[in-house]
């Protein structure tokens, strides 16, 4: 079946962006993931979910290196993972994540946590670190809380500025891992819009979600977890309407 997102994917080639082949890992004798293979195009918007212990976080943090994997290769823009330090370094300078709970230094102001990285990384001056910072604000449009401490903020704030400091990278990846699942309901919407943004501007993304309408606004494919094991990968039409795997068919029951 045709792709079938309603944000069109802008992708112009087929280049691959990140590649699972065979992945296996273990947390001393359990094995959390078992032979994961994967793999996502540059441009492609991928959502995982499943339900909770199936190894969406594990898998995802894999990816830059945050865990380990055993066996079986990872491969992100060309680069296969291994232990050697200098690639894990260049990984994450191109791999953005953004976590569930959103990890900002709170004695540092918006915009200090915003220029932070590129001045230590990149070694970039402190004034064009903040001149980017700001465009990047401006983007989650909230320019006017630069000045202020992430304790001072919403969560929904506090997220998209979480969202703006990994784009200050100028990532080629991001990473979500359940961005909204630690906010009020009403502050849900303000982060996905931004998401979906992101997703329109031809990022690759790989998004660990439970928010269906946001897999179906913008998902090239739909990736289901099973203690695991990826159980059913589709795009979101089939997977919503036509889902094949009977836990697959039971996780939609429940949260739809
Ligand atoms: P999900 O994100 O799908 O909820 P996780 O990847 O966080 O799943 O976890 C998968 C399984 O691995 C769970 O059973 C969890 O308890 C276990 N696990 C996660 N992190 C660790 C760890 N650091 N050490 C040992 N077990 C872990
Ligand atoms: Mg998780």
């Amino acid at each position: 079946m045709a792709m079938t997102a309603a944000v069109p994917n802008t992708a112009a080639d087929n280049e691959v962006m990140i590649e699972l082949r065979g992945v296996n890992k273990w947390y001393d004798k359990f094995h959390v993931l078992k032979d994961i293979n994967l793999q996502v195009a540059k441009g492609e918007r991928i959502v995982v979910c499943g339900p909770s212990g199936s190894g969406k976080s594990t898998m995802i943090r894999c990816i830059n290196r945050l865990e380990e994997h055993q066996k079986g290769q990872i491969i992100v823009d060309g680069t296969e993972l291994t232990s050697d330090l200098r690639q894990i370094e260049q990984i994450r300078k191109e791999v953005g994540m953004v976590f569930q709970h959103f990890n900002l230094f709170p004695h540092l102001t918006v915009l200090e946590n915003l220029a932070l990285a590129p001045m230590w990384v990149r070694k970039m001056p402190r004034k064009e670190a903040e001149a980017i910072g700001m465009q990047y604000l401006e983007r989650v449009k909230i320019p006017d809380q630069a000045k202020k401490y992430p304790g001072q903020l919403s969560g929904g704030q506090q997220q998209r500025v979480a969202i703006a400091r990994s784009l200050c990278m100028n990532p080629r990846i991001m990473l979500f891992d359940e961005p909204t699942s630690a906010l009020d309901p009403e502050m849900i919407k303000e982060v996905l819009d931004v998401m979906i943004e992101l997703a329109e501007s031809g990022m690759t993304m790989m998004c660990v979600t439970h928010e269906m309408g946001f897999a179906k606004t913008v998902a090239d494919k739909v990736i289901f977890m099973d203690r695991g094991q990826i159980v059913e990968s589709n795009p979101p039409e089939e997977f919503f309407n036509n889902p094949q795997n009977e836990r697959t068919q039971l996780f939609l029951s429940q949260i739809i």
